[in-house]
């Protein structure tokens, strides 16, 4: 059997493993248009960014997987079973999407983006000391690329349309925490106020505020990177269809990762990636797992770690609780007095033990008596 895996980022790398993992002994062959040695991407917006630690690649050096970089696939034909690349056909016999996604951009792209890890060193090379940062886009990572560069030095404001930073994993109530823990840290917000045009040095924002710039970064969040399959026929809407367990509808191929929608829900997580890996590497081999994970992310700004679990609703009933001797905050999502999701402060243990309550979505009553 011979299995073709395009995209050599997390979904790609650890599908492979899993694969090799569970005995797989045909032909793995991995498709990456990027030529760097497989690498991870969340340390590109932390650590990697403030020049703390180097890149931390996927594999090690002596992997057995047919990893062919610089490899682009452009086509796909579902009836002769051949993936079309900028190097030739590549036939296979199961077939694994993991292409992930690609950065929403501003028209013209008048700024950076951070996506790979040549972003990442790009942005670090014009972050020094003084320099007037404007990220457009408070998401994770446009908060993560602003906290790192106040620990650079840099003067940042941060501009979003939404009223808080990170609304969409956050909610309002635990955004308005982190727009008050940047401002703390001296980031200029400027939330519930649109883009109205850039030009040389300069944004110009909807209610005319100017803001001048050296650095520019479009952190408009990502699209899934689907354009490749084209007329392929491959369902595609707002990433590729999948079911619980990764298949498309198109017998033989699998899609995972940032460029996947697993029963209706795109998630672009770390973990994610890596649980659904383990679930299509045992379908590849003719085991049906659907996933049953808690979606889970984190993210890093100044000293603080936030971690999530569930999906979170921006009609969610919000409750902050004070938990464990280190007296670290939770935040509870409930939605008609269950437990839906859950935000932690610095809060990993709490978060830990609350992975089973929102899998199981209890009684948020219970779950506060269960915190004392
Ligand atoms: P990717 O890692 O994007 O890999 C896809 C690969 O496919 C890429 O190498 C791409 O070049 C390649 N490719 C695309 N098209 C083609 C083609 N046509 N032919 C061949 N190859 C192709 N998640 C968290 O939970 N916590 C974090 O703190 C966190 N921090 C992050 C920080 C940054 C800066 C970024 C960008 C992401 C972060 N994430 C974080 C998200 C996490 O890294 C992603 O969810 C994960 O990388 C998804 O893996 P993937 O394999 O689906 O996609």
């Amino acid at each position: 059997m011979r299995v073709v895996i395009v995209g050599s980022g997390l979904g790609g790398v650890e599908t492979a493993r899993a694969l090799q993992e569970r005995g797989f002994d045909g032909e793995l062959v991995v498709l990456g248009e990027e030529t760097e040695s497989p690498y991870d991407r969340p340390p590109l917006s932390k650590h990697v960014l403030r020049g703390e630690r180097e890149p931390f690649r996927l594999l090690p050096a002596d992997h057995r997987i047919d990893l062919r970089l610089g490899v682009r696939a452009t086509g796909l034909d579902v009836d002769r079973r051949v993936v079309t690349t900028d190097q030739g056909d590549e036939p296979y016999d199961a077939l694994v999407l993991a292409t992930g996604a690609s950065p929403r951009r501003l028209p013209g792209r008048p700024g950076l983006v951070l996506r790979t890890l040549a972003d990442s060193l790009a942005l670090r090379e014009a972050l020094v000391e003084g320099t007037r940062l404007v990220v457009v886009g408070a998401g994770l990572i446009g908060c993560e690329v602003g906290a790192s560069a106040r620990a650079l030095g840099c003067e940042v404001a941060l501009v979003d349309a939404l009223p808080v930073p990170c609304m969409r994993v956050l909610g309002p109530v635990v955004g308005e925490r982190v727009a008050d823990l940047h401002r703390d840290h001296g980031v200029v917000l400027h939330l519930g106020v649109g883009l109205a045009s850039v030009g040389q040095g300069e944004a110009v924002l909807t209610n005319g505020t100017r803001l001048p710039f050296d650095v520019l970064l479009e952190a408009l969040g990502a699209a899934p990177t689907v354009e490749w399959l084209g007329s392929s026929g491959m369902p595609v809407d707002d990433g590729v269809l999948c079911d619980a367990a990764g298949r498309t509808d198109v017998p033989g191929i699998w899609a995972l990762g940032d460029v996947a929608r697993w029963d209706g829900v795109r998630v672009e997580h770390w973990t994610s990636a890596v649980d659904q890996a383990a679930v299509v590497a045992a379908g590849v081999l003719g085991t049906v797992e659907p996933l049953d994970t808690v979606p889970y992310w984190w993210s890093e700004q100044y000293d603080l770690r936030l971690q999530g679990l569930g999906l979170v609703h921006p009609d969610d009933d919000v409750q902050v609780v004070t938990t464990g001797t280190r007296r670290r905050d939770v935040a509870l999502y409930s939605r008609e007095g269950l437990l839906s999701a859950v935000v932690g402060f610095s809060a990993s243990a709490a978060v830990t033990r609350l992975r089973q309550a929102v899998a199981d979505r209890l009684p948020l009553e219970q779950v506060l008596a269960s915190l004392g």
